[in-house]
């Protein structure tokens, strides 16, 4: 009798990451997973390499320096850190631990796909609610929550859209949340985020038994290989996560980059300068080409193609013939997006003088066809 894996797995639609080569292509601009253009810090890379010479010794299982520099980093409480095998580790291990078959686990339309994946690893139902013009809708998120609900997802901001809500939001989902739904808060990109109003998790996490804060080491801080990431949990959780996770779930050459990485502030505030000037000036060559770029608080922007343009897969088709690799955005049921990452300067010049060619030729082909 052939072996079968536990119901829900074989439902699940394996995550596909973004493409980083092309055919025939030896110089690509890769735009498609959203890794930091500056790379890591300097001192990141060198805590890396200092490690070589010890790669015979098991890491630290608990992390502890990570999670002492994480919590004088961001003034949190260092027993209450979790760190994982990047964050999509602990979406997994929180899914495992508070849901199962019956069990629903909610996320918004166009929510980051670990979450349904993570469900349906456990058996759990994935339930997704719509959205309001690309962000999640608080109201329609209360609104889907049954006695069956344990977990609802929201990333703030979200990967794919760039939508992003204001602390008082959040608070709301939380306040309005019946107290046996654990409410996480995906902060991948927190670090981004430019508006006043906005609050990564930290005070949510630390008021209330059922909230849990995700961060990441992959995005502002480049660090995206070593799969960094960690969870700021009441005591309760961070104990289930402790028990949960395998002893050793974070390598020791990731730890030491994690700590200098958090330690190199200059690198960091150059990242987020860096995003902070070509996010605004990718969305507005993009609009002013006719494509509809959406509003971004992340290090992406997510570019719908008008029908008139040829559509989404015209455009990537195009821009792969000119190196130009960003994501598509099917799986997240956004066909006519595809989505950007900011890279550096070189590359978003490029990128634009790609798409700008691409609308030109799209323009010719529909003045040919008319005469
Ligand atoms: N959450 C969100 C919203 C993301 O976009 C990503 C990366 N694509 C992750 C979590 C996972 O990142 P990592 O596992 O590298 O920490």
């Amino acid at each position: 009798m052939a072996l079968t894996p536990r119901p829900g797995i074989m439902n699940i639609a394996p995550y596909v990451g973004g493409e980083s080569s092309l055919p025939g292509q030896n110089r690509v601009i890769k735009l498609a997973s959203n890794e930091s253009p500056l790379g890591p810090s300097p001192r990141a890379i060198e805590a890396y390499k200092a490690l070589a010479s010890e790669l015979h010794r098991y890491p630290d299982g608990g992390a502890v320096k990570l999670r002492e520099a994480i919590a004088r980093h961001h003034s949190l409480d260092a027993s209450r850190v979790v760190c994982g095998a990047g964050s999509d580790e602990l979406i997994g291990l929180l899914v495992r631990a508070y849901a199962g078959p019956g069990d629903e686990v909610l996320y918004s339309r166009h929510g980051f796909l670990m979450y349904p994946i993570a469900a349906q690893s456990v058996g759990a139902t994935p339930v997704t609610v719509p959205e309001r013009e690309l962000t999640a809708d608080v109201d329609a998120l209360l609104a889907r929550v049954t006695p069956r609900t344990r977990i609802l997802f929201l990333a703030n901001p979200n990967n794919p859209t760039g939508s992003c809500l204001p602390a008082s939001e959040v608070k709301r989902l939380r306040d309005r949340l019946a107290p046996q739904v654990l409410l996480v808060l995906d902060a991948a990109y927190a670090e981004y985020v430019t508006r006043a109003d906005y609050e990564a998790g930290t005070a949510l996490v630390e008021a209330h038994d059922n909230v849990v804060m995700t961060r990441t080491f992959s995005k502002i801080y480049g660090l995206a290989a070593l799969r960094i990431g960690w969870a700021y949990c009441p005591a309760a959780i961070a104990d289930v996560l402790n028990r949960l996770r395998g002893p050793f779930n974070t390598g020791a050459a990731a730890q030491a980059a994690a700590v200098a990485a958090l330690e190199d502030r200059a690198h960091t505030e150059k990242a987020r300068a860096h995003n902070e000037r070509w996010l605004p000036w990718f969305g507005e060559r993009a609009r002013a080409l006719g494509l509809v770029a959406h509003p971004s608080f992340g290090n992406f922007v997510l570019v719908g193609f008008p029908a008139a343009t040829g559509g989404a897969e015209k455009a990537l088709a195009f821009l792969n013939t000119r190196g130009v690799i960003p994501r598509r955005m099917a799986s997240y049921g956004l066909p006519d997006c595809l989505r950007f990452t900011i890279g550096t300067a070189e590359e978003m010049e490029a990128t634009v003088a790609a798409l700008a060619d691409f609308v030109a030729s799209r323009t010719e082909a529909a003045a040919g066809g008319a005469r």
